[in-house]
């Protein structure tokens, strides 16, 4: 599953299990940041902002205390991409954890080196999301194990030191971590005859372009959707058990009536991004979003 010359330890084949992630850790905690996502990156003008703002600088809504003064109309005002992103908790990890409470404003020399910090600790939580589910999505102690392994890494990258944590490399353990979730993924739809020669629908495959297709009528569950273009997909009432949504942009997909309840690797911002309604199922630690409409 993983490559020989891994650098990262190995799990023992047989280890007492760790306790599941709670989720919930993982999600934003705006109250205990210092406004990190307004700031840290930049965005150009589109159907998601209104305007053009460079990285590394507040955007021009932002207020002192680091609540956002249009936060009751984004969407109404041209800001539906603000609506849509989730830190994934590494917001709060970096302000309050790495930085101890003092923000870049107080601290103007910690900006560059706390802004970058975000940028990991966001992609490092990204994993850490997805760890969790695979540790108890899969029923291979060693793949389980793996995950265990992975997220200490990170956990301990995220809850050490700023330089510590910039001097991870990031890209390298994602790759560790893509790797497992793959064989995860691949585990959990074969229980839905949905691989190899048993995979149903040519069409249903990662990076698949099916932006605005009508996929109701089709078999969805178990099907391989990682990375796939759903843009406007009409998903309404389908049953999206074991699909792999691994990267797959969801932006306006209908999912009315939808179960995404035993999606596999679905997010927060994924669902932003989507149109559902009271019907539509999510996973537990996945909250319906608190706009309406696209
Ligand atoms: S519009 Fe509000 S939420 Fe969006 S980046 Fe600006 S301050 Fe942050």
């Amino acid at each position: 599953m993983l490559k020989p010359s891994s650098p990262y330890p190995q799990a023992p084949y047989k280890t007492p299990s760790s306790p599941a992630l709670d989720r919930q850790a993982l999600r934003p905690d705006c109250a205990n940041c210092f406004a990190l996502c307004c700031t840290a990156f930049g965005f150009t003008r589109s159907a998601d902002f209104a305007v053009d703002k460079d990285a590394g600088t507040p955007c021009t809504n932002l207020a002192a205390d680091f609540s956002c003064t249009i936060h009751h109309s984004l969407r109404a005002r041209g800001f539906k991409g603000c609506t849509v992103f989730d830190c994934f908790g590494a917001g709060q990890r970096v302000s309050q954890d790495l930085f101890g409470g003092e923000s870049w404003l107080e601290r103007p020399a910690s900006k560059e080196k706390m802004f970058s910090a975000f940028k990991a600790a966001r992609q490092l939580h990204e994993m850490l999301w997805y760890l969790a589910e695979a540790q108890v999505r899969t029923f291979d102690p060693e793949a389980s194990q793996r995950a265990v392994v992975l997220r200490s890494i990170i956990e301990k990258a995220v809850g050490g030191d700023p330089d510590g944590l910039l001097s991870l490399d990031v890209q390298e353990l994602h790759a560790e971590v893509r790797l497992l979730l793959m064989a995860v993924s691949e585990e959990v739809r074969a229980s839905y005859f949905a691989t190899g020669d048993d995979h149903l629908d040519p069409d249903l495959r990662p990076r698949a372009d099916l932006s605005g297709k009508d996929l109701r009528s089709r078999r969805l569950c178990g099907a391989d959707l990682r990375s796939s273009y759903l843009i406007a997909a009409d998903l309404r009432g389908s049953d999206l058990t074991a699909v792999d949504l691994l990267g797959a942009d969801l932006r306006n997909a209908r999912l009315e009536g939808a179960d995404l309840s035993r999606a596999l690797f679905l997010t927060q911002p994924q669902i932003n991004a989507a149109q559902g309604d009271l019907r539509t199922l999510l996973p537990a630690d996945v909250a319906a979003p608190s706009h309406r409409g696209p």
